[in-house]
């Protein structure tokens, strides 16, 4: 849904601008020094960037799923990198707060993540509990107005630079599903949190994931997402749909900008007396990976009109954040290819974006566990 299409253009040709101007220019040197220089966060943070899924009345820019998206593919234009110091705020590290936080919670945390005066971390991922989420062991033992958190939590986005933790831990050690798990907001400093060093990673230079470890850590009663135990697998799991469409939303844009580069140095690159583009080898590749944005792109779309509609998106988005996230691997494959030898160099700038976009096959829900989603809604939908 677009509310008004015009600022929405207003809002769009700025973030476009920013990515030209200020993000493009300092790719390489966020992957090099693996930081993002201070005064692009600063620059951020005054477009409003760690708000723009946070609603109006908490400050932020409110926008519908179909206006956020639309940004995202602006957004993609350039190194992912930046979009990951800002996207845990409105996605998975703002939305448990948004979605299922108490009135009071709200009020306190949201107006501080929309100016990015605080960062936001979704802690699910454990050591021994990945695609396998509901077996997560991280325990939450009430003793009197506090809960006593014990476990640790891996591969989290932002852990080091965040001021406060979405935290999936289990209520109820009896119940070992779903059922038993209760979503807390831990804050940072407190007693009892600690990070572990920072990942080496494969790419997302100038983004940081860690361990966080709880070691009787006490957490105010009054942080439990919602007020209520027992529901916070279920808070996860809606943060995850719209962060699927998210990611989906991301790798159509990344695969934009990979395959307008790719363009460009194809007619620009000659061999055999002529430009590259003019191979018939090489247009396969290029209208391949035009086909496969458009129809990711019309995925994502829709999946995000279907949210704004109220309507459950869980088989949606799975579909959009599989296809577009496979769709950018193929397309970051072909863009290598077409760049040839130049493809292999960090130089250009082309193989950095062919490791950071695999991750888009494996967070937030591997490909094979979108496809047992899409399956088992299949399934459930045909048993009725
Ligand atoms: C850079 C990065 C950032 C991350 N950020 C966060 C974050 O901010 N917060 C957070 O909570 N987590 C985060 N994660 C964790 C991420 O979501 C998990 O890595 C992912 O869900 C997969 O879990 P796993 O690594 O334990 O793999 P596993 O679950 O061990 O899977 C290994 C392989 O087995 C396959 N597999 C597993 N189960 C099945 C099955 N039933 N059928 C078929 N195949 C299966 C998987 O698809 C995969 O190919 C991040 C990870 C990375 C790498």
């Amino acid at each position: 849904m677009i509310r008004d299409q015009e600022t929405l253009n207003i809002l769009l040709d700025t973030v476009s601008r920013f990515v030209r101007e200020r993000l493009v220019p300092n790719e390489s040197r966020v992957a090099e020094t693996d930081h993002i220089p201070d005064e692009i966060v600063a620059e951020m943070r005054e477009l409003g960037l760690f708000g723009l899924s946070i609603p109006e009345e908490h400050g932020g820019m409110g926008l519908t799923m179909e206006e956020e998206v639309l940004a995202t593919f602006e957004i993609g234009h350039t190194s992912p990198t930046f979009r990951s110091l800002f996207a845990t705020n409105n996605g998975i590290g703002g939305q448990g707060i948004v979605i299922d936080g108490t009135p009071e919670q709200k009020a306190h945390w949201l107006p501080k993540l929309v100016t990015g005066e605080v960062i936001g971390s979704f802690a699910l991922t454990e050591p021994d509990s990945g695609s396998d989420a509901a077996s997560l062991r991280t325990s939450a033992i009430r003793d009197g107005e506090h809960y006593v958190l014990n476990g640790t939590k891996r591969y989290i986005t932002n852990a080091p630079e965040a001021g406060v933790f979405t935290v999936m831990a289990r209520t109820d050690p009896a119940k070992k599903g779903a059922d038993g798990i209760s979503a807390f907001i831990v804050e940072r400093g407190t007693p009892g949190l600690s990070l572990g060093p920072p990942d080496e990673k494969m790419g997302h230079k100038g983004s940081h994931t860690c361990d966080v470890i709880f070691e009787d850590c006490r957490v105010p009663a009054a942080n439990l997402i919602g007020g209520r135990e027992g529901v916070g697998f279920k808070t996860a799991m809606k943060v995850l749909d719209k962060g699927r469409i998210n990611i989906a939303a991301i790798s159509v844009g990344v695969a934009e900008r990979m395959l307008a580069d790719a363009l460009r140095y194809a007619c620009e690159r000659k061999q055999f007396g002529k430009p590259i583009a003019e191979f018939q080898l090489i247009q396969a590749m290029l209208a391949d990976s035009k086909a496969e944005i458009y129809a990711a792109r019309s995925m994502v779309v829709d999946a995000a009109r279907r949210r704004d509609e109220g309507r459950d998106v869980g088989t949606e988005a799975a579909c959009a954040k599989m296809f577009a996230s496979e769709m950018c691997g193929r397309v970051a494959d072909r863009a290598v290819q077409i760049f040839g030898g130049a493809g292999y160099l960090a130089e250009y700038g082309i193989e950095r974006f062919y490791r950071d976009v695999r991750l888009f096959r494996i967070f937030e829900g591997t490909t094979q566990i979108q496809q047992l989603v899409i399956a088992r809604n299949m399934i459930r939908g045909f048993n009725g």
